[in-house]
């Protein structure tokens, strides 16, 4: 059986980034040849439109945001969006429960997707994104586009 693989939905093409782009990447889609994929966009599951105000995280990367410690906030407006990338993360954690996921791969330095870095009080961070925090606290292997 093919191993099922939870991938961000703008990875494989679809323009559901911020910016209303998409983030296509040819070596993704190499890597994942023969592979079972699930896309998902944390954000937009969450209802945040195409395109949407850039959003950062305050006070700390994903692990803080879900600990309560740090949030999630429009840069322009600082429109707090804390709630909507709670839930964008659950949504990817349910997708990859249903699906038996064990691999996910994210577009990195994305506030929800980020695996190594991530956007942190206006400068990019060691860190990951919330999705990418609570897959990774859920146990599964989250690995970025850039690493593959
Ligand atoms: Fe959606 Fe994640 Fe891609 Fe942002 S990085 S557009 S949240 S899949």
């Amino acid at each position: 059986e093919a191993p099922v693989v939870l991938v961000s939905a703008c990875l494989l093409g679809e323009a559901c980034r911020y910016d209303g782009k998409s983030k296509g990447s040819s070596p993704v889609m190499r890597a994942l040849e023969g592979k079972e994929v699930v896309p998902v966009c944390p954000e937009t599951g969450a209802g945040l439109g195409i395109p949407r105000p850039a959003v950062e995280l305050k006070g700390g990367a994903g692990a803080e945001v879900l600990a309560g410690r740090a949030r999630a906030a429009e840069v322009e407006s600082g429109k707090d969006r804390t709630e909507a990338f709670r839930q964008g993360a659950e949504l990817a954690l349910a997708a990859a429960r249903r699906f038996g996921v064990r691999v996910a791969v994210l577009k990195e330095r994305s506030p929800s997707c980020g695996t190594q870095g991530t956007h942190v009080d206006g400068a990019v961070v060691r860190g990951q994104g919330v999705t990418a925090a609570l897959l990774s606290q859920a146990g599964l292997i989250v690995v970025s586009d850039e690493e593959l």
